[in-house]
């Protein structure tokens, strides 16, 4: 099973995947994971994608897709149910790219999720978030917060904010999604495969619509 996950960043894409890759046994391939741990460890893709991501914008179609095709060929071991896609793809020629690969293997896209949040609760979302660097617990300084300010409650280690997660980043990644990500919300509802779930209320109110989507899904 393939499953999409669409939304404007800050829409709680990651928290839901987490979720639903544990409820369905699906392998969660993050495409932004992914770069950052290129970055970490110094490869030559995160090199290059260093830039664009620390201003908001996306790396380039050509690296995206080598990657995720790798990512996703590697994905599919028999021990899970099949893949979760966050963050990918996020342009029309990712999305085409998708599908001829898939093709080329026999394979298609079952359901693209589209998660709809408002446009005005984006910015404080992303920009409360803090995560620790340790075990990775994540927090958020209004919705979520640490018993101590900025302190991990589980390990005691300060608290990180992405690089990318401060207001200016945060508004141009917002502009982004809608010049460039936005456009696959058309491309898919014309191939039958979306289903938007409304994602301005609570988390687990959001999970509950997504479960009762793939629940109904043939798997
Ligand atoms: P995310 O963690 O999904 O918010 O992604 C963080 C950053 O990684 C984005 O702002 C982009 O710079 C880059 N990125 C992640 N996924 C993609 C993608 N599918 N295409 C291009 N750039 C991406």
């Amino acid at each position: 099973m393939i499953i999409l996950f669409l939304g404007p960043p800050g829409a709680g894409k990651g928290t839901q995947c987490k979720f639903l890759a544990d409820r369905y046994r699906l392998r969660h391939l993050s495409s932004g994971d992914i770069l950052r741990r290129e970055r970490q460890e110094g490869t030559d893709l995160g090199k290059q994608a260093q830039s664009y991501m620390d201003s908001g914008r996306l790396v380039p179609d050509d690296l995206i897709v080598a990657m995720m095709r790798q990512e996703i060929g590697a994905a599919a071991d028999g021990e899970t149910s099949g893949v979760i896609l966050d963050g990918f793809p996020r342009t029309l020629q990712q999305a085409q790219a998708l599908d001829q690969a898939l093709r080329d293997d026999d394979k298609q896209v079952d359901v693209v999720l589209n998660l709809d949040v408002d446009d005005d609760k984006l910015e404080r979302r992303i920009t409360g978030r803090r995560s620790c660097p340790r075990c990775g617990t994540a927090y958020h300084v209004d919705f979520n917060p640490p018993r101590r300010a900025n302190v991990c409650d589980r390990d005691g280690a300060a608290l990180a904010q992405r690089s990318d997660d401060t207001a200016a980043v945060v508004r141009k990644r917002i502009e982004t999604y809608h010049q460039q990500t936005a456009p696959l919300i058309d491309y898919y509802g014309h191939q039958g495969t979306l289903q938007t779930v409304d994602g301005n209320v609570p988390i687990e109110q959001v999970t509950r619509s997504l479960s009762a989507i793939l629940d109904g899904c043939n798997r």
